[in-house]
């Protein structure tokens, strides 16, 4: 009998997502849990973003607009590109995987850096695509040199997280440039910089600079992170308007709801928010670095909101042993990370009672 699913999702393994806080308390009867596992703004979200959906709430009833005609329109302003170089979605995940089904076939590959973000696979195995991975350099960072040579006439799309997740490191301007120049006129670039406003490095390449001079290129960004709205599944890509086009014909009708729309546009004025969250966030993350590596944790220097730590051995122990403490922080075994731990700065309390338990868990 003909199997109920195609080979590639019998195989797939799930999206892990982290731990919700309810649960932690529920399974240990405790507590006051903290979670540090899924790079959320410990700020909350951007206040102005909460008063608009209040009002766009009372107007849930109507469908809401399918263009997003303000939302797109004040996105390009806030950018500096054009309107329809812009394309809104449900999340940056929901561009991922518009722009596996929209601009490959089964026939094509991918071509990732092995120890990135796990979600490009898993949307491109749901799909039946294959890919092709290159290993990391030293240091946790991209191996842009080797993944230009491995640039075949097969590959028909390229994922560069920049900042990355897991691992938080960054690839230069140079580093970039000399990549794409590898770019043939038929293979598509996703650059996803979903970390973008967290970034301080003077080297650091701003997509927006590139995507007018290589027409295949997407530059991915999110609400998720900085601006608080995670809950609220909103995200854009910048483009040429013709990869536009093909998206808004492949998208479905409503991808983005009312109350989205509305956050989206608000958060965009709550300049005060973002700067508290970026300090808040610099603050912590040099913080849990100088702990971390003080305990002996190899920790590379981080340009998101979370730090990477790869210990001597296996990561879930510790992970495991950090629950009951009431901290939840994320294992990134289906990164290929099994020794190392993913850890969101949060707030300086939160912090430190991480740092506390950890202390605990390896000297104890
Ligand atoms: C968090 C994250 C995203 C954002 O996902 P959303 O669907 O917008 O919430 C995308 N890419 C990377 C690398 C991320 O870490």
């Amino acid at each position: 009998m003909r199997p109920l699913v195609p080979e590639w999702v019998e195989s797939l393994k799930p999206y892990v997502p982290g731990k919700p806080i309810e649960e932690t308390e529920r399974e240990y009867n405790i507590t006051n849990v903290i979670k540090l596992a899924s790079n959320e703004n410990p700020l909350g979200p951007a206040p102005l973003a909460v008063e608009a959906m209040e009002v766009a709430a009372r107007k849930v009833h109507l469908y809401p607009d399918g263009s997003s005609y303000y939302l797109v329109r004040r996105l390009a302003q806030h950018l500096g590109v054009e309107a329809n170089e812009v394309f809104v979605g449900s999340g940056s995940n929901e561009i991922i995987e518009l722009i596996i089904r929209t601009f490959t076939t089964p026939d094509d590959e991918t071509l990732l850096s092995a120890g990135s973000f796990m979600m490009y696979k898993v949307a491109l195995q749901s799909h039946g695509r294959r890919f092709v991975e290159v290993p990391m350099q030293a240091g946790f960072r991209y191996d842009l040199p080797a993944m230009a040579r491995a640039l075949t006439p097969k590959v028909r799309l390229v994922f560069l997280a920049n900042p990355d997740n897991p691992t938080g490191t960054a690839f230069s301007r140079a580093e970039l440039e000399a990549f794409l120049a590898h770019v043939g006129p038929e293979t598509f670039v996703v650059l996803d910089e979903a970390y973008f406003e967290y970034v301080d490095w003077a080297e650091y390449p701003n997509g927006l600079d590139y995507f007018r001079k290589h027409p295949n290129l997407f530059v991915l960004r999110t609400y998720s992170k900085i601006y608080g709205l995670a809950g609220i599944r909103l995200g854009y890509g910048v483009m040429n308007p013709r990869l536009v086009g093909y998206l808004n014909r492949t998208k479905m009708p409503f991808n983005l709801t009312s109350v989205a729309q509305a956050a989206g546009l608000a958060a965009l004025d709550d300049v005060e928010h973002l700067r508290t969250t970026r300090e808040t966030t610099h603050r912590g993350l040099r913080y849990l670095e100088r702990e971390l590596r003080a305990l002996g944790i190899d920790v590379p220097h981080s340009h998101a909101n979370f730090v990477f730590a790869n210990f001597k051995g296996p990561a879930q122990p510790i992970y495991e042993k950090l629950l009951p403490k009431g901290v939840i922080v994320r294992p990134v075994p289906g990164s290929g990370w099994p020794n190392a731990l993913r850890i969101s700065a949060g707030l300086q309390s939160q912090n430190e009672r991480l740092v506390k338990a950890l202390t605990e868990i390896l000297k104890g």
